[in-house]
């Protein structure tokens, strides 16, 4: 017979996580204010936050850590970061930083200023908080065709290009200091951009003089769906389509903690010279000298070795089809999600699930408080509290999706996990009918409020 999928590595090393009551869960949720992001980790089975920072290292990266070049200045473990994103993307230049959104501040502080536009496809959330608190427009370009959860096509992540050159003949130049595409699709629910969709973006940059960033953080993953999905790429190596996805890039932003597989860690790379000379004071000011940049040497060097094991296709397709697989269980049970399966991550549609909840009440919160009631896994809101309000109106945003992401860290958990998940999702989809009431914000902060929000029930 044909031989099952397996995974590619096996496991050497264990944490104990703990499962808990309904009623535990009831108090701790209540003293956390309905925010999951304020729960300890310690009352969450299974941990659904975010993949950001929650891999599984290799034994080659806890090697590459015990050899880390801790220097100030010069680090080999610097060199050996730098060589490998050169080899792998072809941008010479890096800074590293300590994370995605530390690049973002070196990157958006060189080349961005108030009244700007910055066209993307689905700007991630820290990105779009970067450009608005500089008072920049991040506009939105995603194909209309992402708002629609149950449309099967292989590329959902692709930025609409007649929107986007729309955009670009009617701005003027200077007011536009980069088009971020964001590989893969993370807002849009993990899709991907197509090589076809990534080189239209790029043409349109260059016929109109404007630069092109890449925000990278899933960009071996969207290789991988390039591979698997798109014609003409079936037999080049994940390596060679990431080399091609950035051939034209003028700038890239990495959160390594995605596909570097590493618990922190972030750079930005460019092509230019210049454009480095331009942003390394930002780096100097926030993140520290320019060959550590916030991390340590160790950190570099378990990055450089992340990136490499992260562009293996054999690791990509046991990550890959773990999604897969909880998609395929939710299927089963019918229960409605953004298709399809994304990346690194299942997307709950909870306005297919919570018919009945209003809008102004939250309704994918809604649904990933009642998650963590039924089971103890602990998704994230991406709907209209992650959308904020409109920094001019200061009215609440209320996107067209209401998602409930349950993001897959990877190398972490079983496929046992995964079947204890899609069936805690059914109970809660089989009780739908129930769930009448949603919440209301007691207190918020200005920008990127969801990290810190806290709410109460909605009144009835
Ligand atoms: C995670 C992420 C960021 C921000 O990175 P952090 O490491 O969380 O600061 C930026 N863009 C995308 C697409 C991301 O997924």
């Amino acid at each position: 017979m044909e031989l099952p999928f397996a995974e590619s590595y096996r496991i050497k090393m264990v944490e104990t996580i703990r499962k808990s009551t309904r009623e535990e869960r009831e108090k701790w949720i209540k003293e956390a204010k309905y925010n999951l992001f304020l729960l300890k980790s310690d009352y969450v089975f299974i941990d659904l936050l975010t993949d950001s920072g929650t891999g599984a290292m290799s034994d080659k990266q806890w090697a590459a850590i015990m050899e880390g070049d801790e220097s100030y200045a010069g680090a080999r473990s610097f060199y050996r970061l730098k060589d490998t994103i050169e080899m792998l993307t072809g941008l010479p230049y890096v800074l590293p930083s300590h994370q995605g959104r530390a690049a973002e501040n070196v990157l958006f502080s060189s080349i961005v200023k108030e009244g700007d536009i910055l066209p993307g496809n689905s700007h991630f959330d820290t990105t779009k908080g970067h450009i608005e608190y500089r008072k920049a427009v991040a506009l939105d370009c995603t194909i209309k065709e992402a708002s629609n959860t149950e449309l099967e096509i292989p590329f959902k992540g692709n930025m609409d290009l007649e929107k986007l050159e729309e955009v670009l003949k009617t701005t003027p130049r200077e007011k536009i200091p980069c088009v971020v595409l964001t590989v893969t699709n993370n807002t849009a629910g993990g899709q991907p951009v197509s090589m076809e969709n990534i080189k239209g973006v790029s043409a349109l940059c260059k016929k109109y003089g404007v630069k092109l960033l890449m925000d990278s953080a899933r960009f071996a993953e969207n290789a991988y769906f390039i591979k698997t999905r798109e014609k003409g790429y079936e037999n080049k190596t994940i390596r060679e389509i990431v080399h091609e996805m950035y051939e034209g890039a003028d700038y890239m932003t990495m959160s390594a903690k995605k596909d570097a597989i590493v618990n922190i860690g972030g750079f930005v790379a460019f092509r230019d010279e210049a454009d480095m000379r331009k942003a390394q004071m930002f780096t100097i000011m926030n993140e520290g000298f320019l060959t550590y940049g916030g991390m340590a040497g160790r950190d570099m060097n378990a990055l450089a070795q992340g990136l490499l094991e992260g562009t293996e296709f054999e690791y990509l397709e046991t990550r890959i089809n773990q999604v897969a697989y909880l998609g395929k269980k939710l299927d089963e049970y019918g229960v409605p999600y953004q298709r399809p399966a994304g990346g690194h991550a299942i997307f709950l549609d909870a306005k297919k699930i919570l018919t009945h909840l209003p809008k102004e009440e939250f309704i994918a919160q809604t649904l990933g408080i009642e998650l963590y009631l039924e089971a103890g896994i602990r998704g994230v809101e991406i709907g209209s509290l992650l959308a904020d309000r409109d920094p001019v109106t200061r009215e609440n945003r209320y996107p067209a999706l209401e998602l409930l992401r349950l993001a897959i860290p990877r190398r972490v958990y079983t496929n046992n996990h995964m079947d204890y998940i899609a069936a805690a999702a059914k109970n809660v989809y089989d009780r739908r009918e129930s769930i009448t009431r949603g919440y209301k914000i007691v207190k918020e902060l200005p920008i990127m409020r969801h990290f810190t929000i806290e709410l109460d029930r909605a009144d009835r």
